[in-house]
This record gives C-alpha cells, sequence and structure tokens, in this order.
C-alpha cells in the first residue's frame, strides 16, 4: 500500500495501491502490506473492480480458519437479538467480517447471496462451514443483484445443498410469512421485519395503504393488530398472488389487493383523504449516485402524494433503502412533501434495517436502509 498507517476499512481501493508483486488471478486471496514493508491484512482481490482488495482478517490467519471464526461470530451474534428465532439474517456483509456474502434463515433453509469475485471463489467454504454450524435441509443461492455485473459475476441461483420448495413459509410472532425464492432480495425483506411490527401499534381500527406491497409484509402485521382494512398495491402479478395466499392462511378477508403501478395509483387516488395510515416502502430507484436526483425526486413525489392520500391527523410510515440518500437527505426530502402539502411531520419513530442487519459506522454505505414513522398534521 502506499501508506504505512490505516485506519481500519475492509476496502481498499485502486488508488491506495503502490504495486502489486507476486502471482494471483481475480479472486485469489492475497497478503497486503503497508508501505514501510509491515503484514497489514488478509483480503481477497479483483483488479477489475474499483474496491480492489477486500480485507477479511488484520491476523495472517488462513482462509479456512477465517471463514469458520466469522461464520461462528455472525451466528453467536445473533444469538441474543430479539429476532425473529424461524427467520432473520444470519450473515451481513462487511458488519459480519465477510464482504460479499448474505446469508438469511428461513425455517430449516438458508439462503445465500454472493456479491463479489472473491466470496464466489470461497463458496464451497461458506457452504461447509454453514453446514457445520447451522445443517439447514438446504442451501439455495439467489445471486442475482447487478451490482455482480461490476465484478465481472453472471446471475447464478439454485441449490447448492439438498434442495427444497420454491416458497419457503415461516413463522414470525403468530403471522404466517413466506420467501420466494424466485422473488427480490433473498426472497424476503427481512430487514423490514421489525418496522413492520413497530407500524402495527397504529394499526387498530385503522384504514391502512401498503405501497410497494412485494408479498404483504406490512399488510400482514396491520391486519394481525386488528386494522379495519389495508388496500396492497405493487406491480407484481407474482408477488400480489403470494401476498394473497398468505392473507388467506392467516385467516384474513378485510383486504384489497391492486396490481398497478403505484405512481400513477397515487397520482389518480391522492385528491382524495382516504386512509389513516400508508405505509411507503419503494424499491431503491437508484443503485450508483449518477441516479441519485431521480431517486430523489421519486422519493419525493412518493411522499407527497402518500401525505395527500392520508386523513389529517394520519400515519405515515415511509421507507428509503436507497444507499446513496443518505437519512438527512430523505428527512428534508420528506419536510419538502409536507410544505408541498402544506402539512407538519411529528416523527414519531426514526429508525432503519432490523437489528440483525448490522451496519459499521467506518462504511457509510452497509447503513442503506432509512425508517420514519410520523403523525402528518394540518398545520395549527
Ligand atoms: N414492503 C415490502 C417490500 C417492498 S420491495 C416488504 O416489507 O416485504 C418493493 C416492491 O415494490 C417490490 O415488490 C416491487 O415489485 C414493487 N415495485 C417497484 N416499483 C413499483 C412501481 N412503480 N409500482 C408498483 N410496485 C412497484
Amino acid at each position: 500500500m502506499k501508506k504505512d498507517q490505516r485506519n481500519f476499512h475492509p476496502w481498499i481501493f485502486r488508488a491506495e495501491i503502490a504495486k502489486m508483486e507476486g502471482e494471483f488471478e481475480d479472486g485469489d486471496i492475497v497478503n497486503v502490506h503497508l508501505s514501510n514493508g509491515k503484514f497489514y491484512g488478509v483480503g481477497y482481490i479483483n483488479t477489475k473492480s474499483k474496491i480492489t482488495i477486500r480485507l477479511l482478517s488484520l491476523q495472517p490467519m488462513s482462509i479456512e480458519q477465517i471463514i469458520d471464526q466469522r461464520i461462528a461470530e455472525a451466528i453467536r451474534r445473533r444469538e441474543v437479538l430479539p429476532v425473529g428465532r424461524e427467520a432473520h439474517r444470519l450473515v451481513n456483509g462487511e458488519a459480519d467480517g465477510l464482504p460479499g456474502l448474505v446469508v438469511d434463515k428461513y425455517r430449516d433453509y438458508l439462503v445465500v447471496q454472493i456479491n463479489t469475485l472473491g466470496m464466489e471463489k470461497l463458496k464451497g467454504l461458506v457452504v461447509e462451514k454453514l453446514k457445520k454450524y447451522v445443517n439447514p435441509l438446504g442451501i439455495y443461492e439467489k445471486s442475482d443483484a447487478p451490482t455482480r455485473l461490476k465484478e465481472g459475476l453472471k446471475e447464478s441461483c439454485g441449490w447448492l445443498l439438498g434442495t427444497g420448495p420454491e416458497i419457503i413459509y415461516f413463522e414470525q410472532e403468530g403471522l404466517l410469512l413466506a420467501a420466494d425464492l424466485k422473488g427480490q432480495k433473498t426472497g424476503a425483506f427481512l430487514d423490514q421485519l421489525h418496522n413492520s411490527r413497530l407500524c402495527s401499534a397504529f394499526a387498530k381500527d385503522r384504514v391502512c395503504l401498503d405501497v410497494f406491497s412485494y408479498t404483504g409484509n406490512f399488510a400482514l402485521h396491520l391486519l394481525k393488530a386488528g386494522a379495519q382494512s389495508v388496500v396492497l398495491i405493487d406491480y407484481s402479478e407474482r408477488s400480489l398472488s403470494i401476498a394473497e395466499r398468505l392473507l388467506r392462511l392467516n385467516g384474513f378477508s378485510n383486504y384489497q389487493i391492486v396490481q398497478a403501478n403505484a405512481f400513477d395509483w397515487l397520482k389518480e387516488n391522492s385528491r382524495f383523504e382516504r386512509f389513516d395510515l400508508v405505509v411507503l416502502d419503494p424499491p431503491s430507484f437508484a443503485k450508483t449516485s449518477t441516479s441519485k436526483d431521480s431517486a430523489l425526486r421519486g422519493h419525493k413525489e412518493i411522499n407527497l402524494r402518500g401525505m395527500k392520500i392520508l386523513k389529517k391527523p394520519g400515519i405515515l410510515a415511509t421507507a428509503s433503502c436507497t444507499q446513496v440518500i443518505l437519512e438527512q437527505e430523505f428527512e428534508s426530502l420528506l419536510n419538502d412533501a409536507a410544505n408541498d402539502c402544506k402539512v407538519l411531520l411529528s416523527v414519531l419513530y426514526r429508525g432503519g434495517q432490523g437489528l440483525d442487519h448490522p451496519f459499521l459506522l467506518e462504511v457509510p454505505e452497509t447503513r442503506y436502509l432509512k425508517f420514519i414513522i410520523t403523525e402528518v398534521r394540518r398545520r395549527y
């Protein structure tokens, strides 16, 4: 490296590297040395990526030891967390010392997502250690994140160990939920379970709207808490059909499912103040900083319409999973929307991803989810 001292950050950018010596291929494990020749750490390399090395350890350990220790630690870290026992995130990339790797547990199955070439090469070892520590009925790989392209990787989905159903049902505090292995992320949005439970505190006897519902996580929590009714909006037919199945299996009938583009639907319907509680959980709209402006605009529009369609006072639960939008920027776009709508926002809760999705303060990118519950009031 170019320096003889460095704060710990698991990413080493190309510009930090003075020279590369010895033979290696992209994706291989390499030793990193400081400019004074001292050993600094072990990581994997990909010369095609701007993040050229991702560090795995500052100790001279074998890769087998590192993966074994990290997976054991990640599991132990979750044992004390108040998260769903049947389903939770078991490994969350950098924050668990395993950059490029996500592992979610759904009942007796694990779903892994690999986002880097280095982790791709460690897949066999990861599966071996997951088998050792969890011994699941099956391990499914769902590596379909577009960021893989930057690493020179194609999509890779399928069972790595054993086999299992395409839709895995799991129980969460008395609710039956599901992970769709043909759906989004690793099948379910575990990062929102904590938030959907919080929302349910405001649901009793309320007329609710769940925009960007996916398979109905928020809607199901609201109904369980006694909501009068819920309208679910999403444009994915498949996700809505799973939502409907889950709503029925949980014994609910006071819902309406609408397959529509959320922007169009809200535009057509936001002239009337119809709902007591609105959930907005849009997709990221932007994967890179170049599309940040359009993501900010998309969020503002959705939130403005969400505020309009609410009875006043009403509850708005609003999220942004866009990594490039910082918490402050999200709050400021909400305030702009409130001013356009001539309402006041009284924030009741401010949070983010659930406890099983830790983030590193050193790596702001690992803190992607913003979540706010706010009362929307007329100005006094
Ligand atoms: N709230 C869900 C997760 C939502 S993910 C949960 O807690 O599980 C975002 C969802 O938005 C996806 O289901 C996707 O199909 C849907 N979506 C994306 N763009 C949309 C649009 N313009 N209109 C309607 N749905 C959209």
